[in-house]
């Protein structure tokens, strides 16, 4: 279940153990929840927050800027940075693109005292907590189960069919919702986002006054 706040900022803390080092976190949750809403948003508002670029077989979208978004490259490519063991995870979506997280970058990072948010699919955040057990776990929830069905049809993206076995998959996916350390509800990008940041920095903040130092 979701951690009382009170629990949550000691386990936060005990986890900080080498204050050193930085915290890893991991934002996940279903397909359609506005995950990438979410950290697009604090990509924008806080340029602080070391968000990890992820490699992706994936062509770009419009807009979108290699090294920014994504590091776009070929299956070749993206077989040997596996070969090469240079994913902290890595995963294939929606049975389509591979995804992975580059781990030098990530492990540069932390060991230099600076905190990194990821944000990935169930089965890379799966990977992540079996590799670094201190990482913290976010899972985005929707406000209601009515919502995500609203989110995954409004965006107007895929077909019925394909939208039917997205919906199947949130379904499984929100059942993991309790391997998870802290659950976030996105009922409002700017608010969802700012729990996020809080959990990277535990600094002041009106919604959990104990993370405070
Ligand atoms: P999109 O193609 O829409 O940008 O992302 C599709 C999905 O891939 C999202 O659920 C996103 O969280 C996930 N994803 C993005 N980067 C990574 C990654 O490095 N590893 C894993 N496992 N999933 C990723």
């Amino acid at each position: 279940g979701v951690r009382q706040r009170r629990a949550l900022a000691d386990w936060l803390r005990e986890r900080a153990g080498d204050r050193a080092r930085g915290r890893l976190v991991v934002l996940a949750g279903p397909t359609a929840v506005g995950k990438g809403t979410v950290s697009a948003y604090i990509r924008e508002n806080y340029p602080d927050v070391l968000l990890s670029v992820s490699a992706t077989t994936r062509a770009p979208r419009p807009g979108e800027r290699d090294g920014v978004h994504y590091f776009f490259v070929s299956d070749a490519e993206f077989d040997r940075m596996v070969a090469d063991d240079e994913f902290l995870e890595w995963a294939t979506v929606h049975n389509l693109s591979r995804y992975g997280t580059p781990r030098p970058p990530v492990e540069a990072t932390l060991a230099s005292g600076r905190s990194v948010l990821l944000e990935i699919d169930l089965q890379g955040a799966r990977q992540v907590k079996r590799a670094m057990p201190e990482a913290v776990l976010v899972f985005l929830l929707p406000p209601t189960w009515d919502e995500l069905v609203r989110r995954l049809i409004g965006r107007g993206t895929e077909s019925p069919a394909e939208q039917a076995r997205r919906l199947e998959t949130a379904k499984v996916e929100l059942a993991a919702q309790d391997e998870f350390d802290v659950h976030v509800i996105n009922d409002n990008v700017e608010r969802a986002a700012q729990e996020v940041v809080d959990l990277l920095t535990a600094v002041r903040s009106a919604h959990a006054p104990e993370l405070n130092d």
